[in-house]
């Protein structure tokens, strides 16, 4: 399995990295974990042609790890693929997708490429991983019922062969996340919404678990930040764009 870090930025725009999303090629096809602005270039990037893309879990739906996948959409009409592309969503948003994708003009029905829309906790049924509620969202809970709208997002585990690796995306803090990491090899964990002394922590209580921080915020690109000091000391790998990892 490999794990290619196509944006690895916080939910703040910077010059040096692109937003949320991870090329996931496991079992054979290569899949997206969140479509951050910039995930079609990245994709360009590292030579994979997004029409050979077959599916986009998308976490939840903070503009730093959906807003991309319009523009990804068009790029793959753009290169006439005709390939089908599943895309699952978070609980309650397949409705408001479509209805967006329509205010941008994209109409799948006149496409070579038919798009099918899927709740999110499907994605197993077809790829190799499985998704969990966290509680990144909470913050959101007292507005967004009053526009229809749930407020859900969720963490990965990706598995290939006997390995695995939990994808935290967004979460609420580490608590998020601590049930899932029995059995977990690698941990790709949000660098914005997680104190650095839980990481800490973490790293000293699990030394055989391999962590790699992502949505990097720019307090964290300090040379004087601890994490950058963790990462020197080999404890753990702070995510760049492009950054690949392979799992065996
Ligand atoms: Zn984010």
């Amino acid at each position: 399995m490999t794990l290619t870090f196509l944006g690895t930025a916080s939910g703040l725009t910077v010059v040096h990295r692109r937003h949320f999303s991870i090329l996931v090629e496991a079992s054979g096809e290569p899949f997206l974990l969140d479509a951050g602005e910039g995930v079609t270039q990245g994709l360009l990037e590292c030579s994979m042609e997004p029409e050979r893309i077959s599916a986009v879990c998308v976490s939840h739906t903070h503009p730093d790890h959906a807003a991309g996948l319009p523009m990804l959409l068009q790029t793959c009409y753009l290169r006439e693929r005709t390939a089908p592309l599943d895309i699952y969503l978070p609980e309650g948003r397949i409705a408001w997708f479509e209805r967006m994708l329509r205010g941008f003009n994209i109409f799948d029905s006149r496409w070579k490429y038919p798009m099918c829309l899927k709740p999110l906790e499907e994605a197993a049924e077809r790829l190799p991983l499985r998704v969990f509620r966290n509680h990144h969202l909470d913050t959101i809970v007292d507005v967004a019922p009053a526009f229809g709208l749930d407020a859900v997002s969720y963490s990965y585990v990706v598995s290939d062969s006997d390995r695995r690796v939990l994808v935290s995306s967004d979460i609420l803090g580490i608590g998020d996340i601590v049930d899932h990491l029995p059995g977990v090899d690698f941990l790709v964990l949000d660098a914005t919404h997680t104190e650095y002394r839980d990481i800490v922590e973490l790293a000293e209580r699990k030394p055989g678990l391999t962590i790699v921080l992502t949505h990097i915020p720019p307090e964290v690109e300090d040379n004087a930040h601890p994490l950058q000091e963790m990462a020197r000391n080999g404890r753990l790998t702070l995510a760049e764009d492009g950054y690949s990892m392979q799992i065996n």
